[in-house]
């Protein structure tokens, strides 16, 4: 008597086909060609053993497992598939039970499309050519894949699963971004506490306490079925200086998309490993931003200066990260020294505070006493602005403005600059054009490996020409900005008396300290973030 499982399986492969209306591999259609087959042989089927969306290649498919498991304890004798790919595409497992265990269990194995038959001993090899042709395919199917993602990703399509926070999925283009009204407020508020000196830690605080919900709790109660591992355990996230660091550095919030971080160890172990960071995919300007380019450029230079706030206020001292050391171009830190007034904070070079205190500069300077120079020093400039008469003042301050060579430079400069863009454009539809050429089998894939290597290496040298050209085009624009900078803050204040962390922030660029020298006085260059009217 001859007991049939029959085994079925949806795969990976049949939801990339390319003509989807194709369903003669649906599990339906497996199935009763399969029950067909059994009864015309009046064998009697035990089971159905059916799995779906599982890789041919994967070893923990639940039905597969159950229906070896049946084999082993003698339930079944006949196997029964469509082809051998459908019980598996890993020469391993094709080895292991139709020419090992199988015959161990005394279990025939049948699949009908391709012949298998492991009753028919000629039919071994036919069977191992078959594994090993099944995998190359899974293999190549994989890679196939792979590089169409890579292709949408470098033509900046959205691939994640879920929108960024501050984002939502455009319901016209599931790879396109659009703004979520909501959360996006809540992302330019971040950046704006960032701007105005909270940490981290105070934003989330900041963001706690107003009851805020956090981007996971966010998108549950919008209905989507989003779980996070560590959410299932908590209902309600807390905000935390994890979450407001990520928001502050994703480039998504200027209209950038940085995809393709991690990809699977192979196509037979589905593990998640991290790329290096000169493999992802940038594409930019691909949807709305959430934050001007000049409050990101801000967020992230004083990112780049962050400083552990101070432990008994939780604020930022503010002349950290402000003062360098003369000498050796370390930092200045803040430290506190006991004198008989009690505790006084100072400012030292940090090359003499590290064990190898290699620097000459070893004195250290009392804040209060930099302060009162930095106050002064801003003092004198605003007086200065204001002796001037209007006419002085312009004149001093246009001094510093474009002559016509630079005015010229800019008119070429954009020029170029268009001309580049277009090139690219043009590159990017013929692009396209190869990739549908290749999908419809025009050309081959080593033809259009070539293609688009010589094309990438085209697109490569016209945008880092674009790249120098913007740089330029940033420096000019940076000088002309030094002048309405400097009006807009001599405008904004007369006199100032006290200092504070903001103005210190509008005024200074760095402070340099010298070392003492015999007379037992030391260098300290204040530089502005000011026109100097000295
Ligand atoms: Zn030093």
């Amino acid at each position: 008597m001859y007991n049939v499982g029959i085994y079925v399986r949806l795969s990976d492969e049949d939801r990339y086909k390319r003509d989807k209306s194709d369903d003669s591999d649906s599990i339906a259609n497996q199935k009763s060609m399969l029950l067909k087959y059994a009864l015309n042989r009046n064998w009697n089927v035990v089971g159905i053993y059916s799995d779906d969306d599982w890789s041919g290649a994967d070893r923990n498919r639940p039905q597969f497992n159950k229906l070896i498991q049946d084999c082993e304890n003698g339930l079944i004798n006949i196997v029964l598939c469509k082809t051998q790919a459908r019980f598996s595409r890993d020469m391993e497992i094709i080895e292991k039970y139709l020419h090992d265990k199988f015959i161990e269990w005394r279990v025939r194995f049948i699949s009908i499309v391709d012949n298998a038959d492991t009753n028919v001993r000629e039919n071994k090899k036919a069977r191992q050519i078959n594994g090993l042709i099944n995998e190359w395919y899974l293999e190549d199917l994989s890679r196939d894949i792979r590089d169409s993602l890579q292709n949408k990703r470098e033509d900046g399509l959205f691939l994640g699963s879920f929108a960024p926070y501050g984002y939502m999925k455009d319901p016209n283009d599931k790879n396109k971004l659009i703004i979520d009204l909501v959360a996006a407020e809540v992302v330019k508020e971040i950046y704006a506490l960032y701007l105005s000196g909270l940490g981290y830690h105070k934003i989330a605080t900041n963001l706690n306490n107003k009851g805020i919900p956090t981007p996971t709790n966010y998108k549950k109660e919008n209905g989507s079925k989003f779980v996070c591992k560590k959410a299932k355990y908590k209902e309600k996230t807390k905000w935390s200086q994890d979450t407001i660091a990520k928001i502050l550095q994703n480039e998504v919030y200027i209209g950038n998309l940085i995809q393709g971080k991690s990809t699977y160890v192979s196509y037979k172990n589905h593990k998640v490993i991290s790329k290096p960071k000169e493999q992802w995919t940038y594409s930019y300007g691909t949807h709305e931003a959430i934050i001007d380019i000049e409050t990101w450029r801000r967020v992230q230079e004083k990112k780049s200066k962050r400083t552990k706030p101070l432990k008994t206020t939780g604020e930022i001292y503010m002349l950290s990260c402000k003062v360098y050391c003369k000498e050796c171009g370390a930092v200045f830190t803040r430290q506190l020294y006991t004198t008989k007034d009690g505790k006084t904070p100072y400012l030292k070079c940090k090359s003499r505070i590290l064990a190898s205190r290699d620097c000459i500069n070893k004195e250290s300077i009392r804040c209060d006493i930099i302060e009162k120079y930095i106050l002064d020093e801003i003092n004198k400039q605003l007086d200065n602005y204001y002796n001037l008469n209007e006419l002085e003042r312009n004149y001093k301050l246009q001094k510093a403005a474009l002559d016509d060579e630079t005015i010229n430079k800019v008119k070429s400069y954009d020029e170029e600059k268009e001309s580049l863009n277009e090139k690219i454009a043009r590159k990017n539809d013929y692009y396209k054009k190869l990739y549908e050429d290749k999908l419809e089998g025009i050309i081959t894939q080593e033809e259009f490996v070539m293609f688009r290597t010589k094309f990438s290496k085209e697109v490569e040298e016209y945008k880092k020409r674009l790249t120098i050209i913007e740089d330029e085009l940033k420096n000019i624009k940076d000088k002309e900005e030094h002048i309405n900078i400097s009006e807009s803050v001599f405008e904004k204040y007369r006199h100032i008396d006290k200092l504070s962390k903001d103005i210190v922030d509008e005024f200074v660029d760095v402070i340099k300290v010298g070392k003492v020298d015999h007379l037992n006085t030391r260098d300290i260059d204040i530089h502005l973030n000011i026109i100097n009217l000295d």
